[in-house]
């Protein structure tokens, strides 16, 4: 039998402006007395064409989607009108849900027996907190999958024309954040200022003149190409390319807004040579 709960807000309304807690979720339809299950699923990058096929399988059998602030518009709109959205999103400094509530929302829902998609951007175990949501479940004894996306290093930089780990100029490609703590990036400089190899930072943007900063005082070259992609795989895509010394000024100068990713390493050094061609490509095959 259906089963709804009446303080639940209708779908639409979560979609448009997002939960705020409490969220007083128990059960929703036609799942009862099944025990539920929770699938941690990438959404990929933006693009909504570069879901999976498993994804979309997943989110067309929901009874809840829990989303992120970065899954696009165009995925949450393959979910059918019965399913309930959440919107747990966050923006820097405007959490709408935090961590340990989501985890717990998670747990309850999949407790009153519904199938649950936890819908995060890119792939769910990278920089997505995806782990520790993981590891909740578990604690919880709660049945879980894992499912990956594409994420913002490997998906942003094919589609901006960068090949990450191009053999004549990088053996070696590093993902990591460039969250600030107390204004500072806690990272292992020298081994990020190798030669040969590819840095990708996520969250970097705050950071981004420390960053180069600390790159170059650990030897790597200044001349070095670097490269800050906005909104990357989606139509307002932007791409800004400039040298670890000159990137700074570059981006300070060009307003950019998150969700953005930067690149550092001779690779960004071939995305002229690669551009034109796929674009070519692309207008050929879009044209058939
Ligand atoms: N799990 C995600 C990353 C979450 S952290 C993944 O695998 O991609 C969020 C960070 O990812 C953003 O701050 C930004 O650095 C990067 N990011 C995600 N989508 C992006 C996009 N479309 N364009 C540029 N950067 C993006």
């Amino acid at each position: 039998m259906d089963e709804v709960a009446t303080s639940l807000k209708p779908p639409d309304d979560a979609l448009r402006g997002g939960f705020r807690a409490p969220v007083p979720v128990i059960q929703l339809r036609g799942n009862s007395g099944n025990p539920g299950v929770v699938a941690l699923v990438g959404a990929g990058p933006g693009d909504p064409e570069l879901l999976t096929l498993k994804a979309l399988r997943l989110i067309e059998r929901a009874d809840a989607v829990v989303h992120d602030r970065l899954v696009a518009p165009e995925i949450l709109a393959l979910a059918p009108p019965r399913v309930l959205r959440i919107d747990v999103g966050k923006a820097r400094n405007r959490h709408t849900l935090p961590q340990d509530e989501i985890n717990a929302l998670l747990v309850r829902l999949a407790r009153a027996g519904n199938r649950v998609v936890r819908l995060k951007g890119g792939d769910p175990y990278i920089f997505g907190r995806g782990g520790e949501e993981a590891e909740v479940l578990a604690a919880h004894g709660i049945p879980f999958e894992v499912v990956p996306g594409i994420s913002a290093a490997n998906g942003i930089a094919a589609c901006a024309s960068i090949p990450l780990t191009h053999r004549d100029h990088a053996q070696t490609c590093i993902f990591v954040t460039g969250h600030l703590k107390d204004s500072r990036m806690e990272l292992d400089w020298p081994a990020l200022a190798r030669a040969r190899q590819t840095l990708v930072v996520y969250m970097g943007l705050l950071g981004l003149p420390h960053l180069c900063r600390e790159l170059v005082a650990h030897g790597l070259p200044g001349s070095t190409a670097a490269a800050v992609v906005e909104r990357g795989t989606t139509p307002r895509q932007r791409v800004i390319v400039g040298t670890v010394e000159t990137l700074p000024a570059i981006v300070r100068a060009a307003t950019l807004e998150p969700p953005t990713l930067i690149i550092v390493g001779d690779v960004v050094n071939l995305r002229d040579a690669l551009t034109c061609r796929s674009a070519g490509v692309q207008a050929a095959c879009m044209a058939e």
